[in-house]
């Protein structure tokens, strides 16, 4: 149409929109790359009950460590790689790493950890992606219930029907399904009362704006008495205080990840906290009256 043609000769001779048509080709181009050559690395964020202190789980997080531009974080390659379709091979690398790992750990007789993975929007409306997935677990010999799949809220508008239809699917298989960034978005509440999901991730934005107000943090209250109701456990997101955290625990909240806690951390970090496993100094200060 005349009106596309205008729009694509006025986006070239706009300077930003090229220099980001340029980085965008930049991506494209170095993709595979470093998908052969490993630049690909999964981070992880460990998960803390909030009764007992400990680590319970930790999410996978991706990352870029790219040649040239160094550590890229995932906003600023995951979109392009949403829009090419690149995320569904990066997804199944990370899931692989840690299906690997996972094994790794029960050969060599430690103690195994359930660990989460984000599924993209893209991988969801895939027709193989249970199987695919199925196929995975059972090549390393991984219960399916030891990888956690967080799939985010906002892909529950997508197409609705269909998306049911395959998460009682994977969950008919086993896996359990994270409900991730609960409450970010606008039809959250009314979702829940269809969606087969296993537990919920409340958003950060509910955790971060609680201290300035007294109503953010009954609606957070809300939120965790509604979701013990519905017998769903929570994990908090994003939790970054000891006041946070200390609220968390005395409305009954699970679990939560966040900085204060620790940040994502490369593997061999992980391991070593695991190894110990030690119960977060912050639960030994608060509850030393109580051992005392
Ligand atoms: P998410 O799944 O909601 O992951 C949580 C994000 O919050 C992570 O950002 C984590 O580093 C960050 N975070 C954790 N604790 C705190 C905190 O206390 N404060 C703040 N400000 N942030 C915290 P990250 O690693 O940059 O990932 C961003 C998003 O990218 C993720 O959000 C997820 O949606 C997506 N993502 C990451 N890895 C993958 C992957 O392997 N596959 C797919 N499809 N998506 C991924
Ligand atoms: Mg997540
Ligand atoms: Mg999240
Ligand atoms: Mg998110």
């Amino acid at each position: 149409t005349v009106k596309g043609n205008y729009l694509k000769h006025y986006a070239f001779y706009d300077e930003t929109l090229r220099n980001e048509m340029l980085e965008e080709q930049n991506i494209l181009n170095d993709m595979e790359t470093a998908l052969k050559n490993r630049q690909f690395e999964v981070y992880f964020q460990p998960v803390y009950s909030l009764s007992t202190g400990k680590i319970i789980s930790a999410e996978a997080l991706v990352r870029w460590v790219h040649p040239e531009k160094g550590m890229l974080s995932p906003s600023s390659f995951l979109p392009i790689f949403e829009h090419n379709g690149f995320i569904t091979k990066l997804d199944t690398y990370v899931w692989e790493t840690v299906c690997k790992r996972i094994q790794l750990w029960k050969s060599e007789g430690k103690e195994v950890y359930p660990i989460s993975v984000n599924v993209s929007r893209v991988h969801l409306y895939d027709s193989n992606f249970c199987s695919e997935l199925l196929s995975l677990v059972q090549k390393y010999d991984v219960e399916p219930c030891l990888l956690k799949l967080e799939i985010t809220e906002s892909a529950y508008t997508e197409n609705e029907k269909q998306l049911l239809y395959i998460m009682s699917q994977l969950q008919c298989s086993g896996f359990k399904i994270l409900m991730d960034d609960f409450g970010s978005g606008y039809s959250s509440l009314n979702m829940l009362k269809d969606v087969p999901v296993d537990v919920l991730k409340i958003d950060m934005r509910f955790i971060n704006g609680f201290e300035e107000s007294t109503r953010a943090g009954s609606i957070l209250a809300s939120v965790v008495q509604m979701a013990r109701r519905l017998k769903l456990p929570v994990i908090a997101e994003g939790v970054e205080t000891r006041e946070q955290a200390e609220y968390l625990r005395l409305i009954g909240c699970e679990s939560a990840q966040g900085y204060f806690f620790s940040r994502p951390i490369p593997l061999q970090d992980f391991e070593l906290l695991l190894a110990e496993n030690k119960t977060f100094e912050w639960f030994v200060e608060s509850f030393e009256g109580i051992y005392k």
